[in-house]
């Protein structure tokens, strides 16, 4: 076995946190939600940097500066707690992180004033609920969600890994009695170099995972981007290529339809002349909103063109998506929309196609199409229903 001095340990957990809080320094995000996590790992970094200062202490001032360093450690801990916990939108008020990084800190200060002996198992104590909190804390809010990716899974294991540490220094000084040399915290030989790697290794993984993670949502959010309308949030016409053959990929393997619905607003036109186009853009929010409100989650809802928009729908019958597409109209038609001029009253006309399993989403959608203009020649607020698609 090879050994590790403690001061070198010192030295690497010191030069880590510097690394990992230039990493993080790096990251430039306009999320107020996300920068303010940033700035608690940056505080957590600097804390944590505070255990290389020890290194740099004249010999007879060694003891001290290692308890305050370590008094910092725990903090900085705390506070990569507190952070994951934002950066995951889990509001931790602000005074009551405060006041727990800082109870941590003088804690930890405080018994340093104690004989060795105790100071080293509140030390032991301190940092096992710390970072036992801190990695089931994580481990609850990475395993819960919906998509969990492999940095996630990195740093869940990072912190177990750096909590199951503390558990070892724990038991070990509850069960091997003192004395404890003044200036360090009675590790076993073995268990030094794990300290210094798991101390080095936390700010230099946590700050690389952080980044992964952050970098991974600003892909989803441009792509969601991408494949959404800007004005009314429903799918663009790339999102319903791009997701709708997907769905229509996945249908061909179930014995349910897809049905698709073509929905123009009729005479809207008339609406912007006569209230302008800024009031023309609120209708069209408006039936975006009404008419998801009223669909399955399932459902695929876009901004087809203009004031025309195009639904999938999975549906296990043809008179479901009938009872749909009726239920729509008549929502549309007796759901006014609150504008500054007062409510504007709209209607829809609908054209229903169904996916034929040799047929592209253009086809369907082009069969869809000619019976919304059927319906817009027999008058509009209808919807024109075919049942001899496939
Ligand atoms: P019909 O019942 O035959 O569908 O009559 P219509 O007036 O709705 O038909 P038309 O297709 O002639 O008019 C569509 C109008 O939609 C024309 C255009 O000014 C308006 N429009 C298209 N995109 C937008 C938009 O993003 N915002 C607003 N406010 N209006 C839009
Ligand atoms: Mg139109
Ligand atoms: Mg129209």
């Amino acid at each position: 076995m090879f050994s590790v001095d403690i001061f070198s340990c010192y030295a690497v957990a010191g030069v880590g946190s510097l690394v990992g809080l230039g990493l993080i320094s790096l990251i430039q995000t306009e999320q107020p939600r996300v920068s303010y996590a940033l700035f608690l790992y940056r505080c957590a970094f600097i804390c944590l940097a505070a255990l290389g200062g020890v290194i740099f202490a004249p010999p007879d001032l060694i003891p001290w500066v290692t308890k305050a360093a370590i008094g910092f450690a725990g903090m900085g801990v705390t506070l990569l707690a507190w952070a994951f916990r934002q950066l995951n939108g889990r509001r931790t008020p602000p005074w009551l992180g405060t006041f727990i990084t800082v109870a941590v800190g003088a804690g930890l200060w405080g018994f340093a004033f104690g004989s060795d002996e105790v100071y080293v198992r509140a030390v032991g104590i301190g940092f096992t609920v710390v970072s036992l909190g801190m990695a089931l804390d994580q481990g609850w809010l990475i395993l819960r969600s919906a998509r969990v990716n492999a940095s996630e899974l990195t740093l869940l294991l990072v912190a177990g890994g750096f909590a199951l540490h503390w558990v070892f220094f724990l038991a070990n000084v509850l069960t091997v009695p003192g004395p404890y040399p003044p200036h360090w915290l009675h590790s076993p030989q073995w268990l030094l170099p794990i300290s210094g790697i798991s101390f080095a290794l936390l700010p230099l993984a946590v700050a690389s995972v952080v980044f992964a993670i952050i970098n991974d949502r600003l892909n989803q959010q441009l792509r969601a981007r991408a494949l959404s309308d800007e004005l009314t949030g429903a799918l663009s016409r790339r999102g319903l290529r791009e997701l709708g053959e997907r769905m229509l990929a996945m249908q061909e393997h179930q014995p349910s339809l897809v049905a698709v619905l073509m929905l123009d607003v009729d005479f809207f036109k008339a609406v912007n002349d006569r209230y302008g186009h800024l009031i023309g853009d609120d209708v069209l929010k408006h039936i975006t909103h009404v008419v998801r409100e009223r669909l399955r989650e399932d459902a695929l809802l876009a901004r087809y063109g203009g004031e025309e928009f195009t639904i999938l729908l999975p549906v296990h019958t043809m008179q479901e998506a009938h009872g749909v597409a009726e239920r729509l109209r008549h929502a549309i038609e007796s759901t006014p929309c609150e504008t500054k001029v007062g409510p504007i009253r709209v209607t829809i006309s609908i054209g229903v196609s169904f996916h034929c399993p040799n047929s592209s989403l253009e086809e369907d959608l082009s069969r869809a199409d000619v019976r919304l203009f059927e319906a817009k020649q027999n008058g509009r607020n209808r919807v024109v229903f075919g049942d001899n698609d496939c």
